[in-house]
């Protein structure tokens, strides 16, 4: 099969790499027909996520058809149209058991502590084999897959793997509830989608923080009040349109990964910021986001944080956050635990993410898809991998 392959830090290229094989009795093979580019994958190719394998198959998103199965899956055989999730769980222990799928205690073959088990990325991250291919080998599949019914096509499946659920887990750590005035930093894909998370999850009010004009309109055109701190000081815009209160939530989904670092060029920073004077800060500083969202949020409030931040940070605002009495929630996607429900409402017409991110970005061939995302913002890409198998 051909597949998006990462030689160094720079270099992507597609290459004829074996088709997986069923290695363990519970895994599947599964075809794939579409998968995704995120920012995380361009951290891997630029070298700023280390630890990548050369050889190693990139992408953690994907949607496909089920090929083969091992003697022990029982729950899906070839034929089932499949969604997988971006986090590989077993499903038997404890922590699957109580809905915390990226804690897995079995997935990451590095050991219970080793973190959450990924498709594509870091050998820290279980060396797994990603679906930007062919193929993809999904182990534990009984508990992984998330049967796809065929009204939903794969421009709204590619959504569930990873950035929908991510923006739903979002909403669900602020502990969004009905009436609730919501803030969400960073308005990118996952930002996007936590916005529409939030209003479905009961909030009274969407307030959108970014510097990005097209992210804005976006936001916009859900129902969501921009604010842009490239123009305005954020802080001080979020109280005056919050009777001076604060919004009672917060959704922070930028972490410390959400543009370019400082190798950079100045032109590539001036774009990522969207020309304006401010962009989220990077490194061992408190990120520019996590201190806006203390600052902003309301007393007694709850802000829930989805942007990445690397296992080495340890610099947040946790002063200013005690002195507020704020509640704080933060974690990679439990995307095993939530997809279910996220296919139904899907399926339902109750959320259409394709609708919302289909302004942003268009379908293209995945090498070239890696050439433009590298000269661009960060966001995300669906691909179609017809071809590839
Ligand atoms: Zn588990």
């Amino acid at each position: 099969m051909k597949a998006v392959v990462w030689q160094e830090p720079g270099t992507v290229e597609l290459q004829d790499v074996p088709d997986p094989r069923v290695q363990q009795s519970t895994d599947a093979i599964v075809r794939l027909t579409m998968s995704a580019l995120c920012g995380t994958d361009l951290h891997m190719i630029r070298g700023t996520f280390p630890g990548m394998a050369p050889g190693t198959v990139l992408g953690h998103e994907g949607v496909g058809v089920v090929e083969e199965v091992g003697s022990g899956v029982r729950a899906f055989q070839p034929g089932d149209r499949v969604v997988v999730p971006s986090t590989i769980a077993c499903g038997t222990c404890s922590y699957c058991r109580a809905g915390y799928t990226a804690q897995c205690d079995t997935a990451n073959p590095n050991g219970p502590l080793a973190g959450t088990a990924i498709f594509g990325g870091p050998e820290a991250t279980g060396g797994f084999a990603g679906m930007q291919a062919g193929y993809v080998r999904v182990p534990f599949a009984n508990a992984n897959l998330v049967a796809l019914p065929d009204s939903i096509i794969d421009e709204q499946a590619i959504v569930i793997s990873d950035v929908l659920p991510t923006g739903w887990f979002g909403a669900r750590l602020a502990e969004v509830g009905v009436g609730d005035t919501v803030a969400v930093f960073g308005c990118g894909p996952v930002g996007q989608l936590a916005i529409a998370s939030a209003w479905y999850q009961g909030a009274g009010r969407v307030l959108a923080v970014d510097s990005v004009a097209g992210r804005l309109e976006t936001a916009r055109r859900q129902h969501a009040e921009p604010v842009d701190f490239s123009a305005e000081e954020p802080v001080a815009m979020l109280r005056e349109l919050t009777g001076g209160i604060g919004p009672d939530r917060v959704i922070d989904a930028v972490g410390v990964d959400a543009y370019p670092q400082a190798e950079g060029s100045e032109s590539e920073q001036a774009q990522a910021s969207g020309g304006g004077t401010l962009a989220w800060s990077h490194g061992t500083l408190p990120s520019q986001a996590a201190r806006w969202a203390v600052q902003a949020v309301a007393k007694a409030g709850t802000i829930g944080v989805i942007g990445v931040y690397p296992p080495t940070f340890e610099s947040w605002p946790i002063g200013s956050a005690m002195n507020k009495n704020l509640t704080v929630h933060m974690g990679n996607c439990n995307h095993r635990a939530l997809m279910p429900r996220l296919v139904d409402l899907v399926a339902s017409g109750a959320l259409d993410p394709s609708a919302i991110l289909e302004r942003q970005e268009p379908m293209r061939d995945a090498v070239q898809a890696y050439q433009a995302f590298d000269q661009r913002e960060p966001g995300w890409i669906k691909v179609a991998l017809e071809g590839l198998t």
